[in-house]
């Protein structure tokens, strides 16, 4: 792994880049809300990347078009963390169960990998990954990396 000093705000700012035409294509407003101050991390660059790819992609597959998926960053308790917030549909509490099992797939042609990478990624950063949900309401995954 190449670990080394990472911006957020960068590294969420190429993730919104890559993604901008996708949601907008399906009508999807993708926010990347200002952060308070700069935050950084210690990370590989590719890993996080890829991370917190697979997480935007998920929210934009899960909002209907007119949503919003939102990314907020903030500072508390010794971590960074980014919140990924969307309009879709929500989850079930027995799919929120499984989410992280690998190859746990609720989606047709879905490969059940994305979010089982991703926990794995940010724990070996030292993080968190967390996922709330609300039937009808939204989701919200929240990543905790340690303030360096
Ligand atoms: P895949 O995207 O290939 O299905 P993931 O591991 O990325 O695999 O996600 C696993 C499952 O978690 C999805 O199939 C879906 O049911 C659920 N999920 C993940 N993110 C969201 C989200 N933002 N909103 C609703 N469901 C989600
Ligand atoms: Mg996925």
């Amino acid at each position: 792994s190449a670990m080394a000093r990472c911006s957020l705000r960068e590294e969420l700012e190429t993730i919104v880049t890559l993604t901008a035409n996708d949601a907008k294509a399906r009508k999807i407003r993708l926010a990347l809300e200002p952060p308070a101050g700069d935050h950084v991390v210690n990370a590989d660059g590719e890993k996080l990347r890829q991370a917190f790819l697979n997480i935007v992609i998920n929210a934009l597959q899960a909002t209907p078009e007119g949503g919003t998926v939102t990314i907020a960053t903030r500072q508390a308790d010794g971590f960074h963390q980014i919140r990924f917030s969307d309009t879709g549909p929500g989850i079930d509490a027995d799919t929120l169960a499984r989410i992280f099992e690998p190859f746990f797939t609720t989606k047709p042609d879905g490969t059940g990998l994305g979010l089982a990478i991703t926990k794995k990624i940010i724990e070996a950063h030292g993080g968190m990954l967390e996922m709330e949900s609300e039937v009808g309401k939204g989701t919200m995954v929240v990543v905790r990396l340690p303030v360096i």
